[in-house]
């Protein structure tokens, strides 16, 4: 299997598959008790936490882990205050939309900006023009999931410092992609253990000093407070591993994705007539590329593509199966045509030239035959 889906999950990397089976092998206690094998516990929880406060820059009081970017998006999102207006974007994952829904119900007022015609970004200028007297935060991805379509996170940061309203960032289809400084105007953060060939089930939330959210859930004091329940300490381990890998090799696989990903793109363009790329000129993360193979159904080519030895998602991994054109693909002004012939391809920093290079023989085999039966 040729896995070119890794926006929706990755591959375990080998070294962190080994943290979590040696430290399985110990007798961990409970990082809240005080006897030997809880210290341990505790002692490697404190460590992990500092590795990656360490990395980015930020406290370890700072960070909370939590089950998913899901999770962590949502109590980024548990503001202590319902804010009064919020602005956001219509490109947001459905984490941070149903997320603001319930701050909506709330009494919040959220402006839901989408992007320029022609782009599949949002703008510290459009932002800007939005922010009103009673603006109280803004919630913008990093980078989006569907379309590796960057929003340019070091100005949006730089005028959310200037105008003195916190930032929240969902940074889960940014982080490990490319080399990554948190900027000092985001107040909240998060990413994914899973998205950078760590564990499932682990994720974590970045709360800066001077931003406070309410605990989802209450119980006992871990986590200074923020999310009760006994730490997974394994899959704690684990993520540091995947946070400082993901790190170290960031500059290295941007490099080598991007080549993949443009060799890739060319080909097709070259080869097929019906080729639409998304975001081809704006900033993109390298491991994304989206394209609508236009007058075929996207869902048609997933399974094609599958039986032919090949993992891509139409949509994104969790609307995918709901049988809904994308939202995001649809606010940047698509037709429905293009909406319902995109695929996401998504590499990671294990993706070979070769699985490349095979995986666009089946693309163009597949899409041909797909177009043949379209026509007949
Ligand atoms: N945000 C983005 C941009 C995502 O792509 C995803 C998952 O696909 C999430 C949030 C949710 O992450 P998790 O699977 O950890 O809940």
């Amino acid at each position: 299997m040729i896995y070119l889906d890794n926006n929706a999950t990755t591959l375990i990397d080998p070294e962190v598959a080994e943290v979590i089976k040696s430290h399985t092998e110990l007798m961990l206690g409970n990082a809240s008790s005080l006897h030997s094998s809880g210290r341990k516990a505790r002692a490697l929880l404190v460590e992990a936490r500092q590795t990656i406060a360490s990395l980015l820059c930020v406290t370890s009081e700072q960070l909370c882990f939590t089950s998913s970017a899901t999770e962590a998006m949502n109590l980024l999102l548990n503001v202590k205050r319902t804010p009064k207006h919020i602005i956001s974007s219509s490109l947001e994952h459905a984490a941070t939309l149903s997320a603001l829904q319930r701050l909506e119900t709330k009494g919040s007022r959220i402006s839901y900006l989408a992007p320029l015609e022609g782009s599949g970004s949002i703008t510290a200028n459009q932002i800007e023009s939005e922010i009103r007297d009673d603006t109280e935060l803004l919630v913008i991805m990093g980078a989006n999931n569907e379309t590796g379509i960057k929003n340019d996170l070091s100005s949006i940061a730089a005028l959310a410092e200037r105008v003195g309203i916190p930032l929240v960032v969902d940074g889960v289809a940014l982080f490990g992609k490319e080399p990554f400084t948190l900027p000092s105007g985001v107040h909240g953060f998060c990413f994914s253990g899973h998205k950078i060939h760590g564990p499932k089930g682990i994720a974590l939330a970045v709360i800066r000093n001077g931003y406070s959210v309410e605990p989802l859930i209450v119980g006992g004091p871990q986590q200074f407070m923020r999310r009760a329940g006994t730490e997974d300490v394994v899959a704690i381990v684990a993520f540091a591993k995947a946070v400082a890998l993901a790190i170290e090799k960031s500059a290295e696989s941007q490099i080598r994705m991007a080549f993949l990903r443009d060799q890739f793109e060319a080909a097709l363009v070259e080869r097929l007539p019906n080729v639409l790329i998304h975001g081809r000129d704006e900033s993109r993360v390298a491991n994304v590329s989206n394209i609508s193979f236009l007058g075929i159904d996207g869902e048609s080519l997933v399974i094609t593509l599958d039986l032919a030895g090949v993992a891509v998602s139409h949509g994104s991994a969790c609307s995918s199966g709901a049988l809904e054109p994308s939202h995001v693909l649809s606010s940047m002004g698509l037709s429905r045509e293009a909406v319902r012939g995109a695929i996401r391809f998504s590499l990671s920093r294990f993706t070979t030239e070769e699985e490349i290079s095979r995986a666009l023989i089946l693309v163009v085999e597949q899409v041909k035959r797909l177009l043949v039966g379209t026509a007949l």
